[in-house]
Parts: C-alpha cells; sequence; structure tokens
C-alpha cells in the first residue's frame, strides 16, 4: 500500500510502497478515508532533530488526524462491524496509569518510556491505505462524513479540551471568548464556542480571509493595530475577556491576551511557537489565569463527534489524493491553505 513516510530528521516525506498492516491483538484494521495534515508535523520534518529523543524519532508513516471504516480487527477485539466509520483519537499512553485510565493518554504517567507519542507522531499514522489502532482509540460516526471528519481528531479536539477546560469563566450571561488566530483550530475554537457556550466570541488573525470565516461561524472580529486591544475591550463591557484562547503562541498574542483579559479571567496558550513573556504581581488582572493546554481526552472526543454529527460543528476541508499528499505538505508549509488538507488515500 501507499504511505506518507516520514524518513530521516530535516527531511522531507516521500511516498513510498510498505506492507499493508495486521492488527495486532486489541488492534482493529482501519481503512483510512481522510488523514488530516498538521503543522506540527512540518515542525516535525523540518525543525526537529535528534535532540527531540527516541519517541518522535524516524522513520514511520505521518498523520496524526485520522477517520476511516473498520476493515479487520485483531485478537480479542468484539463489537466492530467491516465498513462501520470510527473517528482516531490519536495519542497512546499506558493505558492503564490514573491518566490513561479516565482517557486522557496526553499526560500519561509514563510517557518518557512508552516508544511513541501517539498514531502518527512515532508510530504509524493514518497517511496511508491503512493503519492500526487500539480499538479504545476509536470512537463511531455513525453515518457522518469520514472524511471531513479527520480534522477533528486534533483540530477539533485541541480547541474543545482548552474551551471546556474555561467552561467556568464563560458560564452564564454576558460573557466574551477571545480567539487568537485563526487557522483550522481557531477556526474550530470559534465554531465551538458558539455551539456550547452563550459567551460573545470575539476573534483576530493577521489574514482578512481568514477572519471573513470567523465571521461566517458567528464571531466579532478585531484586526490587528494600535487600537486592537481598546476595541476587544470595549466590545466586552470594558471589564475585559473572560477566557482568551491564543492558538499561536509568540510573544505578541501572549501579551495581547494579558492585556485583554478581565480580573478572575483565563487565558489559555494552545499553539505551540513557545513565546516566552512576563509574569509578575503587576502583569496580570487580579485572580487571572495563565495556562496551556495539550490536545484532549477520549472522552471528549466523543463529545467533538457528537457536536459534528449533529451538524453544530464542521471543518472546512481542502481535500487531496494521495498522489497530491505532498503538495499538501507543501501548501500547508507556504501558507497556501484557508482550510484543513485532508489526504484520501482511496479516493
Ligand atoms: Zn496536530
Ligand atoms: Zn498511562
Amino acid at each position: 500500500m501507499k504511505a506518507v513516510r516520514f524518513t530521516a530528521w530535516k527531511t522531507f516525506p516521500t511516498i513510498e510502497e510498505v506492507d499493508r498492516p495486521t492488527p495486532g491483538p486489541g488492534e482493529v484494521l482501519l481503512k483510512i478515508a481522510g488523514a488530516g495534515a498538521c503543522h506540527s508535523d512540518v515542525a516535525i520534518f523540518e525543525q526537529f532533530d535528534e535532540s527531540m529523543g527516541t519517541q518522535l524519532a524516524p522513520a514511520y508513516t505521518l498523520g496524526h488526524e485520522n477517520a476511516g471504516w473498520v476493515e479487520e480487527v485483531g485478537a480479542g477485539v468484539t463489537g466492530f462491524t467491516q465498513g462501520d466509520a470510527y473517528l482516531v483519537y490519536g495519542p497512546i499512553g499506558c493505558g492503564a496509569c490514573p491518566t490513561c485510565s479516565r482517557g486522557q493518554d496526553t499526560y500519561c504517567y509514563n510517557a518518557a518510556t512508552q516508544p511513541y507519542l501517539a498514531t502518527g507522531l512515532g508510530r504509524d499514522g493514518g497517511m496511508a491505505e491503512y493503519m492500526t489502532v487500539p480499538a479504545r482509540n476509536l470512537v463511531p460516526l455513525g453515518d457522518a462524513d469520514p472524511v471531513d471528519a479527520a480534522p477533528l481528531a486534533d483540530a477539533g479536539l485541541t480547541p474543545y479540551h482548552a474551551i471546556k477546560n474555561s467552561l467556568p469563566k464563560l458560564a452564564g450571561g454576558g460573557k466574551t471568548a477571545l480567539v487568537i488566530g485563526l487557522g483550522g483550530l481557531g477556526q474550530l475554537a470559534v465554531q465551538i464556542l458558539k455551539a456550547i457556550t452563550g459567551a460573545t466570541v470575539i476573534a483576530t488573525d493577521m489574514k482578512p480571509e481568514a477572519m471573513a470565516e470567523a465571521e461566517r461561524s458567528g464571531a466579532i472580529t478585531v484586526p490587528g493595530g494600535d487600537d486592537q486591544v481598546a476595541k476587544i475591550r470595549a466590545l466586552s463591557g470594558d471589564q475585559g475577556v473572560d477566557a482568551v484562547f491564543d492558538f499561536v503562541g509568540i510573544t505578541p498574542t501572549i501579551k495581547l491576551a494579558q492585556q485583554v483579559v478581565r480580573r478572575q479571567g483565563r487565558i489559555t496558550v494552545v499553539g505551540v511557537a513557545g513565546g516566552p513573556t512576563s509574569w509578575d504581581f503587576y502583569t496580570n488582572p487580579y485572580e487571572a489565569e495563565l495556562t496551556n493546554t495539550y490536545w484532549g481526552t477520549i472522552e471528549e472526543l466523543y463529545e467533538v463527534a457528537a457536536l459534528y454529527r449533529a451538524g453544530q460543528i464542521k471543518p472546512s476541508v481542502k481535500r487531496y489524493a494521495m498522489a497530491d499528499a505532498l503538495q499538501a505538505y507543501h501548501d500547508l508549509h507556504d501558507g497556501k491553505l484557508s482550510g484543513r488538507a485532508v489526504v484520501m488515500p482511496h479516493a
């Protein structure tokens, strides 16, 4: 079968012919409907090197946003029907520690001794005709389209987890949320905030077309500029924003968040750019929280799938055939995408 392989550090992926995998005990063989291309993949093959350790070390098949149809099951697996559509929860922890037991493999106690981080992140992912997945990582999609669903596995789940953790700040009338950065995750963040909170959603990005899309999802947009902080504060009744979500994570975006958050509000940095910021007693309003989040839980992926199946959220997707999979990564790298690139190995 064909697979998009990450073969060496600082090396662009290649499409190779590899053996179709066989599901081991407790695993399911999934026929891939769609595999999303993520900025993390670009970081992995462009920026990372040996210093990242062995868990992300090549070679393996990329793709950590996957959905597809059950093809075959391994020993001991029951309750699946061939052809049924599922979304894949990517992280794979030890499966037995307290955090894995609640479906939060991202924070596995034994992460340091696991052989990989996730499907497509050290273990063979979904940019291939088939992949194997532990059965517990599969979330049913019913009759919803698995191609458009693929990005939900990361670009949907990651903002959902951040928003869910901020819900106490957004409960009640007259609340405001700010989304900074309107790529794949930010656009879905706007949709999720509209679907599960009553908050006024404010959004900002450098790209006018990204802001136009957020407006179509119900956000009020504020462009960058000298009066950006004043405009955002005015939209939040001059008291500041209850919950800020920064999907960029560079110093200026975190600083913007610190300038607009209200007293007792909350800033969640989701973007992995790693920009430093300063914090001391006087930099943030009283009791404003500054935190980060990483991906989400299996339970939350069920909730994301429920929103999708109900038509309340819908990723904006650009579809690529397997033969054009490398073009998808070029387009992502060159900033040419507005929606999420999804590769369809069987189209
Ligand atoms: Zn990702
Ligand atoms: Zn664990």
